[in-house]
């Protein structure tokens, strides 16, 4: 019986989860990831100019649910759950909003920590091989065949699979590509505001703030949030207006501004720390929405190279996760009609790796049927959410609102 290839580009948090669904159903599977082992001793803690750490929630852990439960206890072990909202008054008060009257939280996950557990569990399958340092630089979708440069090297390694997966994030060469083969809608929009990351580091071997909420500093036109970490420090990011940035260009500018701001933070941050506001790297906030995400059976886009999103509702990885399982789901509903594709435990040892042209076509259909939509919506919400999070959560209304709602 014929087995199918499928060939990834990008070995991120979603190309990772890609690669062990695949390998699950019995493809033999290739990721190809521009950037250096993150596992490797000497790679660890470098920065990928993300975010460090990310909110993981019910979306994505049903997703590694699905692929394994094993693999989502794994996950469960490194997060920390914040139950609610922290919000941080300009007097330095503290008044915390719940997340759900059923003390549910959505969790802190060390996003180099989750990419090496997904890293991992995909190279528990034979037949799997991730290459490091690898760029895609080419791909033909109509001979299903991919290109890359080693950048060690700087050798071509030229690669053909059944099934092309873009997973090379919000900048995806794969999508510029699917733009060659197919008539691809794109809206792309950069917003007026940019972020930075500052370390709050551990106080007296301890967490600086109540480690159970995510703390959030509302200013009506811009915010600072923090989020926990298991070394007990947290990440806080600055949102704002890139003129708010340019604006601040002196340690006096800076100080002033945090004294106006966020004065219960100086003691927590320390100026070290504070201080890393003229060295950290500031990021663009953007987001992507495009539809077709596929073209015929030969390649598909997934993750932030489907539909990047800016971050305020935290969904971004967890939608892409989402893609894969639906990916999943999709193609299980080919290889076994008669079983219910949506349970994971029915589906448990289905494989799909034998799956024809047309039944992955057929899938890759339907997945463009669903996926720009839901996140076209996901990423309405998460503009809409910036507004909540840096000025609503302080309003008189929606405090009456919790109120109302007993949380
Ligand atoms: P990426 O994580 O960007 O991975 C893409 C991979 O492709 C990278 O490893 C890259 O090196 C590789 N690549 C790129 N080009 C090539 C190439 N030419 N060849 C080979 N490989 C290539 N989401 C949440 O769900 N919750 C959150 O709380 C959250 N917070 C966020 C905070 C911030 C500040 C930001 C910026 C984002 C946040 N997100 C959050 C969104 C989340 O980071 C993304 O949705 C997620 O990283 C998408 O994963 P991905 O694998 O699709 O893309």
């Amino acid at each position: 019986m014929k087995q199918n290839k499928v060939v990834i580009s990008g070995g991120g948090l979603v190309g990772s989860l890609a690669a062990c669904y695949f390998a699950k159903r019995g493809w033999i599977v290739e990721v190809y990831e521009k950037r250096p082992d993150p596992r490797d001793p000497d790679n660890v803690g470098k920065r990928n100019h993300r975010s460090i750490n990310l909110a993981i929630s019910t979306r994505g852990l049903s997703s590694i649910n699905r692929l394994s439960p094993d693999v989502e206890k794994k996950v469960m072990d490194i997060v920390l759950p914040m139950y609610g909202r922290m919000i941080h008054g300009l007097d330095g008060s503290t008044s915390a909003q719940a997340y759900s009257i059923l003390g549910k939280a959505i969790n802190s996950v060390d996003r180099g920590i989750l990419n090496e557990i997904l890293l991992d569990q995909c190279e528990t399958f034979e037949g799997t091989k991730v290459f490091f340092q690898h760029s895609l630089e080419h791909c033909d979708m109509d001979a299903k065949t991919a290109t890359f440069k080693n950048i060690v090297t700087g050798e071509d390694v030229f690669t053909s699979a059944d099934l092309i997966i873009g997973a090379d994030g919000a900048h995806s060469p794969t999508r510029k590509f699917l733009q060659y083969y197919t008539k691809v809608n794109i809206e792309q929009k950069y917003i007026d505001h940019g972020y930075m990351e500052l370390e709050m580091k551990a106080k007296d071997g301890n967490f600086a703030m109540d480690k159970e909420h995510l703390h959030i500093w509302p200013r009506k036109t811009f915010m600072l949030i923090a989020l926990p970490n298991l070394d007990k420090s947290f990440t806080c990011t600055l949102f704002m207006p890139w003129s708010k940035f340019e604006s601040i260009k002196t340690e006096e500018d800076l100080n002033e501004f945090f004294e106006e701001y966020f004065p219960d933070s100086i003691p927590l941050f320390g100026q070290e720390s504070i201080n890393e506001f003229f060295t950290n790297p500031k990021g663009a906030l953007f987001y992507v929405k495009c539809t077709p995400h596929h073209y015929k059976s030969n390649a598909v886009i997934v993750g932030d190279a489907a539909h990047c999103t800016v971050p305020f509702y935290a969904q971004g990885m967890n939608c892409g996760f989402e893609d894969i399982e639906t990916l999943d789901t999709l193609l299980c509903e080919q290889a076994a009609p008669l079983i219910d594709s949506k349970d994971p435990v029915a589906c448990q040892n289905i494989k799909t790796s034998s799956l024809t042209p047309e039944q992955i076509e057929a899938a890759l259909i339907k997945y463009t049927g669903c996926r720009p939509r839901d996140s076209a919506s996901m990423i309405d919400l998460a503009m809409y959410n910036y507004i909540e999070m840096r000025h609503s959560v302080n309003t008189f209304s929606y405090k009456a609102r919790l109120w109302l709602e007993g949380k």
